[in-house]
């Protein structure tokens, strides 16, 4: 029988969103999440927030937009805060995009990408990554056209791990053609540790046509909360900032976020145990015989092909949630070193 509700026909295209899976039991290192809890001082700050009582947030956001301008050194106006850095993915296409617009962006890589601009009524085009499994940038640039408003990069890249170095950043940069906007989603920029990967707010000013994308999900442990941010030129915040869902980002998460930013460095040198714990893991990966790209990220990725499907069940029985991507390969996210030993000893036992 035919639907009685009036959709979308488009809907049933739309690529799912795959969360990782939670199983009693079991260790997860699926979604990319740090293994701790929000920081205690985050957590007080969370419960103060809540017990200011029934109260709508402040719509603007404004402290904690001021308290990332200072932390950052750009203008208050330049930032716009979402309810996760997704939201604002989305909200990129909504600002930028006219319906048949397209999206370029590398494949594998953030699985949203392709649902925000479905969602926007813009054509979404995957570019397939090299055979290193990291962008291939001249083919992105040979996939603009002149219906391309906008084009994502994700740096370090999400599932893969692989990072792009200045000097090819800066070089593709300079090829964009104007009419398109350059999206540097940085979601897991605390993980980098090659001082040769960009810290994309440093190229912000020489590119007008670029926009940066963090999140408080990652290494500042709000992944719950839901705070991530953009920062760009000020017509393009306004924008963004006018096609959100008013009041999307709660004042729990802005508390959260702020109280973040107090216990940063705590948080940042977390952040790098967690990065040398990824190597750990893909020097052990390395030694059993897989092969596992260069990461500059909180994962691992095996490109295991065909038998992606066998290794995450294989690693269930071992009691370990990991992320496959049929039929390209397998994400795991670093956990707790013994937690991690636990996923290394299954990975060992994988034939
Ligand atoms: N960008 C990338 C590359 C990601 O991997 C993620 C989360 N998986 C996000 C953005 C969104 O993060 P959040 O919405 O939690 O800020």
């Amino acid at each position: 029988m035919s639907s009685p509700t009036p959709l979308r026909p488009d809907l049933s295209a739309l690529p799912a969103y795959v969360a990782g899976r939670t199983v009693a039991g079991a260790v997860k290192l699926a979604s990319n999440e740090v293994a701790l809890p929000p920081h205690p001082h985050v957590q007080q700050a969370v419960a103060e927030a809540v017990a200011l009582g029934n109260r709508y947030p402040d719509i603007t956001v404004s402290a904690l937009s001021h308290r990332l301008a200072d932390h950052l050194g750009v203008a208050p106006e330049r930032i716009a805060v979402g309810c996760g850095s997704v939201a604002l993915c989305g909200q990129l296409v909504s600002a930028v995009c006219s319906p048949g617009d397209e999206v370029v962006f590398a494949w594998r890589s953030f699985e949203a990408y392709p649902i925000v601009s479905v969602i926007g009524h813009a054509t979404p085009v995957p570019v397939p990554n090299t055979a290193a499994h990291g962008h291939d940038l001249e083919a992105m640039l040979a996939a603009v056209t002149d219906r391309t408003r906008l084009l994502f990069v994700c740096n370090p890249n999400n599932p893969t791990g692989t990072a792009l170095r200045r000097a090819e950043l800066v070089d593709f940069l300079a090829r964009v053609p104007e009419h398109v906007l350059v999206v540097l989603d940085e979601a897991y920029r605390e993980f980098v540790s090659d001082p040769d990967v960009p810290d994309a707010l440093t190229l912000l000013d020489a590119h007008p046509h670029v926009v940066v994308l963090r999140t408080f999900s990652k290494a500042h442990r709000l992944a719950g909360l839901r705070v991530g941010y953009a920062v760009g030129p000020a017509d393009l915040v306004a924008a963004l900032r006018s096609v959100s869902v008013p009041f999307s980002v709660s004042s729990p998460a802005q508390a959260a976020a702020i109280a973040a930013l107090d216990v940063l460095g705590e948080l940042e040198a977390d952040a790098r145990a967690t990065a040398e714990e990824v190597g750990r893991m893909a020097a052990a990966l390395r030694s059993a015989g897989y092969e596992v790209p260069e990461t500059q990220a909180n994962f691992v990725w095996l490109p295991l092909g065909d038998r992606t499907q066998d290794f995450v069940a294989h690693a269930l029985d071992h009691k370990v949630v990991v992320r496959g991507f049929h039929p390209d390969g397998v994400r795991v996210s670093a956990g707790a070193p013994e937690e991690n030993d636990l996923f290394l000893a299954a990975a060992a036992a994988f034939s």
